[in-house]
């Protein structure tokens, strides 16, 4: 199923069921799960100003990871940059996703700062990032503006 938010009152955010189902791949369900992360990749629409995103990169072997924290390597970068070339540079770079080992998630300080230095230092299309986090029982999305707040998007009942 594919979710939707709210981003501003005539900008969405659609996360299509296919992505989706790659998140709740990586859900911690388990005490012995690690944290899981990547970026998200998908598509400014032309005909609206919704943003949609149609897939996520995995964790990588190169990654660092433990049940409460999770380092994104270089490698997801990569991944970004080859799939970008394979589709005629129409796949763009939306932000990054991780888990959480809490049902509903809520960002870490370390987690703000994280997105901070991604919106701040990260080559995007657009005036905005997005950051899911991926918990046990609902998946919750903040955004950040190249000069706004961290804010969390309302999800809409689609
Ligand atoms: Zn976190």
């Amino acid at each position: 199923m594919k979710l939707v938010f709210k981003v501003t009152s005539t900008q969405r955010l659609i996360i299509t069921s296919q992505a989706v189902e790659q998140l709740l791949l990586h859900v911690q369900k388990g005490c012995w799960q690690r944290e899981a992360g990547g970026v998200l990749l998908g598509r400014h629409l032309l005909d609206s100003d919704d943003i949609v995103v149609d897939e996520v990169t995995s964790p990588q072997p190169s990654d660092r990871r433990s049940r409460f924290s999770f380092f994104r390597s270089k490698k997801h970068e990569h991944i970004a940059r080859e799939r970008w070339l394979e589709e005629a540079s129409t796949l763009a770079y939306l932000g990054l996703w991780h888990t959480h080992p809490e049902d509903s998630p809520t960002p870490s300080h370390v987690d703000r700062q994280d997105w901070q230095q991604a919106v701040a230092n990260d080559t995007f299309d657009g005036s905005r990032l997005f950051f899911p986090i991926v918990g046990r029982k609902e998946i919750r999305v903040w955004t950040k503006s190249r000069f706004g707040d961290i804010r969390e998007l309302k999800r809409e009942t689609s």
